[in-house]
């Protein structure tokens, strides 16, 4: 088995770390079980993250260094954060890590990716940010920044054959990554076929299902039982949720050891999983316009199955009548 693998993350992109820091909840696997190599058939890394490491400055840097000129073969890319046009403005630059010793000037986060992507047997985008621009790519940022898919291009192959592994979500559930990790490491090591990617570059196993259809509310919204507020535990869409549209499984997973999950703890869904986030969602706490078609056609059906389901509760709760004396 190859091992160790390094996983060089760079969280350099335009972002807030959001995604390590989620990353310290994992725990199917976690990442303490990555790093030790606790799973049978997986090989162990070697993990490169500013926010996770006990080296810092220069020290830190020349990881991403080993890693450009080939010396932490075979190594996994994480970018984290999204990726600035560095083209669009005469001076200045928008993001950058380390310091060239030639020069003294800062080395680009752009130029980073152009020397790591070829060379990493693997690259993932963690986080929305990082896979189709996020929060920092909404309509007017004078940024001009994307996701790595647009940076590199959609039809990208790295080293080891792989297309960008995009795992979004803002900041990204923590297990949906790491099992993503321990799915390409098992792929490296020869024991899983290639994996199986949607046309958003998604893991399929983890973005098919929409959280309307993992919502523990789902029973609410057949009856057409729709919550005017927030203050309920009836169905939000009312209120804005756009979970009848989007491919999740938080409302299913749960946010750390399977507890929370939007909608299922009284948010509003708002798409952060998906690329048209979050321009095509806005403003949040509206009710999607295509809700009030659907929830429209739901409710003659919803009102008269709750009726009916009420008037059968009602006989249900009753005992039958020969128990009576
Ligand atoms: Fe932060 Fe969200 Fe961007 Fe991750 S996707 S870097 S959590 S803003
Ligand atoms: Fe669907 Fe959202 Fe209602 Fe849950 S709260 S049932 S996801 S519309
Ligand atoms: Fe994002 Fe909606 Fe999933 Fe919550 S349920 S993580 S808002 S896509």
């Amino acid at each position: 088995m190859i091992e160790p693998v390094h996983v060089v993350w760079v969280t350099a992109g335009l972002g807030c770390d959001g995604d390590t820091i989620a990353m310290t909840a994992a725990s199917l696997p976690s990442i303490e079980e990555l790093v030790e190599g606790a799973l049978p058939g997986v090989p162990r890394i070697v993990l490169h993250n500013p926010v996770l490491a006990y080296e810092n400055g220069d020290a830190f840097v020349q990881s991403m260094r080993d890693a450009a000129q080939g010396r932490l073969d075979p190594f996994i890319l994480v970018v984290e954060g999204s990726i600035p046009n560095e083209k669009n403005k005469a001076d200045g630059y928008w993001a950058a890590v380390g310091v060239d010793p030639a020069s003294g000037q800062p080395i680009l986060t752009c130029d980073w990716l152009d020397r790591l992507a070829p060379r990493a047997w693997a690259v993932v985008a963690a986080g929305t940010c990082a896979t189709y621009g996020g929060i920092h790519a909404m309509q007017g940022n004078p940024t001009g920044c994307m996701g790595l898919p647009d940076y590199l291009g959609w039809s990208f192959r790295s080293a080891g054959g792989v297309p960008i592994v995009c795992v979004p979500g803002c900041p990204v559930q923590p297990d949906n990554f790491t099992e993503t990790l321990s799915y390409l490491l098992q792929q490296l090591a020869g024991r899983a076929p290639m994996i199986p990617l949607d046309e958003a570059l998604r893991p399929r196993w983890l973005f098919t299902q929409t959280v309307h259809e993992g919502c523990d509310r789902g029973g609410y919204y057949e009856q057409a039982d729709f919550a005017p507020d927030y203050a309920s535990t009836r169905c939000i869409v009312k209120v804005g949720c756009w979970g009848p549209v989007v491919q999740c499984n938080v409302g299913k997973r749960g946010w750390m050891a399977g507890i929370g999950g939007c909608p299922n703890v009284g948010g509003v869904c708002i798409g952060c999983t998906m690329p048209g986030f979050p321009d095509k969602f806005m403003s949040f706490m509206d009710e999607p316009p295509g809700a009030k078609m659907s929830t429209a056609a739901v409710s003659t059906y919803g009102r008269t199955v709750r009726a009916l389901r009420q008037f059968t509760m009602d006989s249900m709760n009753r005992e039958p009548g020969w128990r009576k004396p």
